[in-house]
């Protein structure tokens, strides 16, 4: 069996191969496929986005298809970045620079609770099959810790382990991780299809 993620981004792929090594498929990912325009991901919500990834890089490719979308949302800042996590800093930013907005937009604030949500959507070319979502609770940081992860991870600490996700081993995030966790409750829909395919 082969499953399409609908992503380019490196660092969610090597964290999604790991979280499914177990399913025993073959995953490749959009840059693998010739061809495949960007999803543009215009949606209000990660559901929403997750579910357009899905289903028109199926629809496009032909395969099973995964997409995942995720968000962070900062208690004192009303929410904020929720969905557009990637922006945050402007349009083209880099990982670096949406971690210094935040490190700014949080000085002196004591409320720091924050939760990364992920919204995974399954879709075959012809439907939306399920989605799941997954989060983690944690706090933002007053300055940078670790060099592991990717993203908000150096300023993210879980409150499961005191971590920051950036000190953490790429298992050790996957077994908490908000991805983790959306991508673990839909194994079971993805075996029920690779029973199906024969
Ligand atoms: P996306 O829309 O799912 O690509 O995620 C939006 C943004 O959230 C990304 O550009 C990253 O900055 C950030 N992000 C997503 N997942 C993670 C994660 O696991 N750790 C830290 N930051 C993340």
């Amino acid at each position: 069996m082969k499953l399409l993620l609908a992503t380019r981004n490196k660092d969610k792929i090597v964290e999604i191969k790991e979280i499914l090594e177990d399913l025993d498929v073959e995953i490749v990912s959009a840059s693998d496929i010739p061809g495949m325009p960007d999803v543009i991901e215009d949606q209000d919500t990660i559901k929403e986005n997750a579910i357009k990834k899905a289903k028109e890089c199926a629809a496009f490719s032909g395969m099973l298809t995964l997409a995942d979308d995720t968000g962070l949302f900062v208690e004192a800042l009303d929410g904020k970045p929720g969905v557009y996590a990637s922006r945050f800093a402007g349009e083209n930013c880099s990982y670096k620079d949406n971690r210094n907005k935040m490190l700014k937009e949080m000085k002196g604030k004591t409320n720091r609770k924050a939760q990364f949500r992920t919204v995974v959507a399954f879709a075959s070319p012809q439907e939306l099959i399920e989605t799941a979502q997954g989060e983690v609770d944690g706090t933002i940081i007053e300055s940078e810790i670790g060099t592991g992860g990717f993203g908000y991870d150096a300023i993210f600490r879980a409150v499961e382990t005191g971590k920051t996700f950036g000190e953490m081993s790429e298992k050790e995030k996957n077994k908490i991780s908000h991805r983790g966790r959306a991508f673990r409750k839909m194994i079971p829909v993805i075996v029920e299809y690779k029973n199906m395919s024969f």
